[in-house]
């Protein structure tokens, strides 16, 4: 591995990647800079997970230098899906699970790790589930799980899996607010998400997966605009400017016979917008 100047924290200069000899993304120019809140956007299977897994070094690279600074402490939330919930295992004892990267194998745990737990899993507002099994948690809970072992260790780079899937909107803010406040207290955060709205168009910079590489890198005016999302998704989208909130969606394909018939009658339009007109 190439060395990473310093003020850098990832450097990947054309990188390869990919498993057992297939490349899933080529041509990866990517540098990142220490305190900074990134997300990584892109259709399904774009390579966004094998993105975030190359800086824990869990994947091959083919060509190019893949670099994280030395001595960097990197964090890891996996994705909900990929985690079996059936495992008889508590919240706290999944907490502790972070710190054993980090120290001498030992069969039992400190009570310096168990206050270190106690403490994270307050932070994250979670204390009071420290003794409940992980099948009985709502999808909000599970990430905040998640993200107590990875916090356990004091991350400089906290990388997560789609980070808000699977958690209703008051929870996606939550954790969105979670991770601004790590990010301002100088924990650099990359994450991944699908959600274009409600996630990736608050962050300040953004990666676009598509065709096997970055089609784009920079803040979401930059790269949510519609030939870099046709190109990624593959069909139309249509970017819509409302003060400073930005709306992408996909264009409809247009039915037969939409010209004659008004998608929804007017008369249900009127009573969602007067709900007691009839009643006058
Ligand atoms: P995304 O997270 O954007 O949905 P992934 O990074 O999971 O995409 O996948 C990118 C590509 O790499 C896909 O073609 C996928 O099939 C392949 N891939 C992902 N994980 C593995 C793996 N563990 N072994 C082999 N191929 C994989
Ligand atoms: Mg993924």
């Amino acid at each position: 591995m190439a060395s990473v100047p310093i003020g850098e924290l990832v450097r990947l200069d054309g990188v390869a990647l990919g498993y057992d000899g297939e490349v899933a993304l080529r041509d990866v120019n990517v540098r990142i800079s220490p305190g900074e809140l990134i997300g990584i956007v892109g259709p399904s299977g774009c390579g966004k997970t094998t993105l975030l897994r190359s800086l824990l070094g869990e994947t091959e690279v083919y060509a190019g230098d893949a670099s994280v600074a030395d001595n960097t402490k990197v964090g890891y939330v996996p994705q909900v899906e990929t985690v079996d919930w059936n495992f008889p295992i508590t919240v706290e004892q999944v907490a502790m699970l972070g710190s054993w990267r980090t120290r001498r194998w030992l069969p039992w745990t400190s009570r310096d790790e168990r206050s270190r737990a106690r403490v994270v899993l307050s932070q994250l507002g979670i204390a009071d589930l420290a003794d409940r099994p992980i099948r009985a948690l709502s999808g909000g809970q599970q990430q905040r799980t998640f993200l107590a072992r990875a916090l356990i260790r004091s991350p400089d780079l906290l990388l997560l899996d789609e980070p808000t899937s699977g958690v209703d909107i008051k929870t996606r803010h939550e954790i969105l607010h979670q991770l601004a406040a790590l990010n301002h207290a100088g924990v650099t955060v990359v994450l991944t998400t699908h959600d274009l709205n409600g996630v990736a168009s608050h962050l300040p910079r953004l990666i676009a997966l598509g065709e096997q590489t970055v089609l784009a890198d920079g803040p979401p005016e930059e790269v949510l605009q519609p030939p870099i999302l046709e190109r990624a998704y593959g069909q139309p989208m249509l970017v819509v400017q409302s003060g400073h909130e930005t709306y992408v969606l996909p264009v409809p394909e247009e039915a037969p016979g939409a010209h004659e018939e008004p998608l929804v009658p007017p008369h249900v339009v009127n009573v969602i917008g007067r709900p007691d007109a009839d009643d006058a």
